[in-house]
């Protein structure tokens, strides 16, 4: 494992950071968010300080890691990108950390995955721009203090809830990202479009969008597989024809569900007779791992409202059923 992320250069990676927005004018969506950041960016800036540190939580694919070399850009300053899972001894976060320049960005990625150990060295860095080291062991050991540049912790994370409550707390700007409206989405894809240079008509981007589960990053894999779709059948203009044959040999689900979500609606229909049921005994049933289930299946199926959570677990919803194209049972009446 690499502490710092290198570059590889596939084509598709090149193209990822082509499209890539790298101004906070470029982000779209995520309006609320997006009017505050410029604030408090421009007051640090107008302050000549570093910005305060971030956290951005929300799932996968949302923009966590787009809007952290946003904030580097729109700051002037440098990033460090890691992760937590990568960054495992104390040692290196310290060398990561004095490395820095003042203002500078370090962005871990998977912050509530740090070891405690890692954390411990994190804290006095974020409060005081202080590094604690302990040198040597036994009775040798002695601690050193060093001066660390101002500089801005930018954390993501799947759920805030994964967090410790101190490092939680060492944030003074906490940022969720929310879905994406199928307006929102289209428009990412109308742009991915313009930057890879590939002629879309908009009732094309629209079908992507609709099936793109909310999430940027989707919509941006299926723009490059309807692309090649339209060059293959027709000449390389994406229409909504084109666009919806393409979803549909892909096999995209209608409401932008992947396998995973059908496995996990029909697991609760069929096995469970609609719940409710323990995410335990779901991730069971389908043999998932609780964590995949929580953070990546569940928050889209909830907010789409397929799936309800009660005290005494998750139950499906009738647009579930229906979706199936499956007879709700009576007593759910909704
Ligand atoms: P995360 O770090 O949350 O997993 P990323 O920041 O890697 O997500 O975003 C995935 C992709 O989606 C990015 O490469 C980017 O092209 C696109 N994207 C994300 N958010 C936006 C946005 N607000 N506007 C336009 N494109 C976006």
């Amino acid at each position: 494992d690499r502490m710092v992320t290198a570059h590889s250069h596939s084509d598709e990676e090149r193209q990822d950071r082509a499209i890539r927005p790298k101004r906070l004018a470029d982000y779209i969506g995520q309006k609320e968010l997006r009017e505050q950041m410029e604030i408090f960016i421009q007051a640090a800036t107008a302050r000549q300080e570093a910005l305060d540190h971030v956290l951005i939580f929300g799932p996968p694919g949302l923009g966590k890691t787009t809007l952290a070399n946003i904030i580097a850009a729109e700051m002037c300053v440098k990033i460090r990108q890691t992760s937590g899972p990568v960054l495992d001894k104390a040692g290196d976060l310290a060398a990561l950390l004095t490395n820095l320049e003042p203002h500078d960005v370090l962005f871990i990625d998977e912050i509530h995955r740090l070891s405690p150990a890692v954390e411990e060295i994190l804290y006095p860095a974020m409060e005081d721009y202080q590094l604690d080291l302990m040198i040597g062991e036994g009775p040798a050991a002695r601690s050193i203090k060093l001066d660390l540049p101002p500089f801005t912790l930018v954390g993501a994370t799947t759920r805030a809830g994964l967090l410790t409550s101190p490092l939680r707390d060492r944030f003074g700007i906490v940022q969720r990202l929310e879905f994406y409206t199928v307006d929102e989405l289209a428009n990412i894809v109308a742009r991915s479009a313009k930057v890879l240079g590939i002629a879309m008509e908009p009732r094309g981007a629209y079908e992507i969008a609709r099936r793109s589960r909310g999430t940027p990053r989707i919509a941006n894999r299926l723009l490059r597989r309807v692309r090649d779709y339209a060059e293959v059948k027709g000449n390389g203009t994406i229409t909504e024809e084109l666009s919806f044959q393409a979803l549909e040999m892909l096999k995209v689900d209608n409401n932008g569900f992947d396998s995973l979500d059908r496995k996990l609606l029909l697991a609760m229909i069929e096995s469970f007779a609609g719940g409710p049921v323990g995410l335990d005994t779901l991730a069971a049933a389908i043999s998932e791992e609780r964590g995949t289930i929580e953070d990546v299946v569940e928050p889209y199926l909830l907010q789409q409202g397929f799936i309800m959570r009660t005290p005494r677990g998750r139950v499906v919803t009738q647009n579930a059923y229906l979706h199936f194209g499956l007879q709700p049972p009576k007593q759910l009446g909704m």
